[in-house]
């Protein structure tokens, strides 16, 4: 075992951390403020290539594994920046470098790798079918060379800042056939072709986050960008999945890390009756306790991370990590929300930016409920709820 960062790991680290001084804290409460899209910080991830880390150099990427992502976007979030605006464009492209056909990779993954195509719109999520996935209801039926396909989806993130969508439809309806995760299929939509067939309503929501419900209306998308197997489509969308939580359970580390700091550095200043607050244990030890939270977590990360970059498939660590970290990291907001009294609601210090941050990653990608099911039933084998 091996617990420390290599030194390119930790020049990854510095070099990230530099790049996210550039954006403090005004930036991101102007993005809050007026709910837009941080395209200047995206610009300058791309153009330094952190965003394309995780696709093999044969195909012009940094050819980098989990744990360096990982160390990414985690620095991103414990500079006091946000990672969720850009962090599919990382990852969503793994799916067609699992499944694709050769042709597709070199069609699309060099000019992912270079910033030219934007991947990072991901439809999955219906209204009718919630967490249920396999209940999805969008469907796309072959028409020549094409497929046609009608529906929608819910809580599309970042369309309106991505050239392609990974599309998760149906090619045969539920109702036939015999294994409900079959029938299922994934399609690469090209959203500069798509024209009126699909029509965006953007939905508000508590964070400074583009998602959408989406209407699809005989959308044509050519045969060629199926990827995977056809009625294969849940499994492909699967195998990515321990990659995503370990690489969002990154990100949301780097937020506890953020508001422990915050707050540590604000209880040993701000004096009260005469002396820091930080001496109060009432302040003092939920810091401390959020920050042995966060460290566990981090750990459990590392270990799913090492083990994906090994070529495992860490399930449990993954689900977990993921559980623990937005566990820790509201913890950790709480515990900051508490040391700073009154100036935590203010805007100008934050904190309650990220607070409301905090609670996405309870919810999305994965429920926790369903991650706890996820142990409970696939690591623990008890009876399934569903
Ligand atoms: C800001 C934001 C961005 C998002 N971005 C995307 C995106 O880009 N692409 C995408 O496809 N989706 C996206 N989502 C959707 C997100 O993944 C879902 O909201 C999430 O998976 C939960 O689904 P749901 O909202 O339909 O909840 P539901 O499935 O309706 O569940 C509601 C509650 O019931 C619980 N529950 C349901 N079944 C069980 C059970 N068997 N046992 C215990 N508890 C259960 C759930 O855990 C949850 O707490 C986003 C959501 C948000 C809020």
């Amino acid at each position: 075992m091996d617990f420390e960062l290599t030194k390119d790991q930790i020049a990854i680290r510095d070099a990230v951390a530099d790049l996210c001084a550039r954006y403090p804290e005004d930036y991101w409460r102007n993005i809050d403020a007026t709910r837009t899209y941080p395209q200047e910080f995206v610009e300058a991830l791309t153009e330094a290539g952190w965003l394309s880390i995780l696709v093999p150099e044969e195909f012009g990427g940094g050819g980098l594994g989990i744990v360096e992502a990982a160390l990414v976007l985690e620095t991103i979030n414990r500079s006091g920046c946000s990672s969720v605006a850009a962090h599919a464009q990382m990852y969503t492209m793994g799916t067609v470098l699992r499944h694709g056909t050769d042709e597709q990779k070199q069609r699309f993954l060099p000019r992912i790798a270079r910033g030219e195509l934007r991947l990072q719109a991901f439809g999955v999520t219906e209204p009718d079918a919630g967490t249920d996935t396999t209940r999805i209801r969008t469907t796309a039926v072959r028409d020549g060379d094409h497929y046609v396909v009608n529906g929608g989806k819910i809580f599309t993130s970042r369309f309106q800042h991505s050239d392609l969508m990974l599309l998760l439809v149906r090619t045969t309806p539920y109702e036939e056939v015999e294994k409900k995760s079959d029938g299922i299929s994934v399609l690469l939509v090209d959203l500069r072709e798509a024209g009126d067939s699909i029509e965006v309503r953007p939905i508000d929501t508590m964070v400074a986050h583009e998602t959408n419900q989406l209407f699809f209306d005989d959308l044509r998308v050519p045969a060629e960008n199926l990827v995977g197997v056809e009625g294969k489509g849940f499994r492909c969308i699967l195998s990515g999945m321990n990659a995503e939580r370990i690489l969002v359970a990154s990100e949301v580390l780097g937020d506890g890390f953020w508001f422990v700091e915050k707050a540590s550095e604000y209880a040993t200043k701000r004096e009260v009756f005469g002396r820091p607050i930080g001496q109060n244990q009432g302040i003092q030890f939920p810091i401390a306790q959020a920050y042995a939270q966060l460290e566990a977590a981090s750990l459990l990360r590392w270990k799913g991370a090492a083990k994906f970059d090994a070529g495992e498939q860490p399930g449990m660590e993954a689900n977990a990590a993921k559980l623990l970290a937005s566990q820790a990291t509201f913890a950790a907001a709480n515990a900051a929300m508490d040391t700073f009294g009154g100036y935590g609601l203010t805007v100008e210090y934050g904190i309650e930016r990220k607070f409301r941050e905090a609670r996405l990653p309870m919810v999305a990608p994965i429920s926790n409920n369903l991650v706890l099911a996820y142990l409970g039933q696939n690591v623990l084998g008890m009876p399934k709820s569903y």
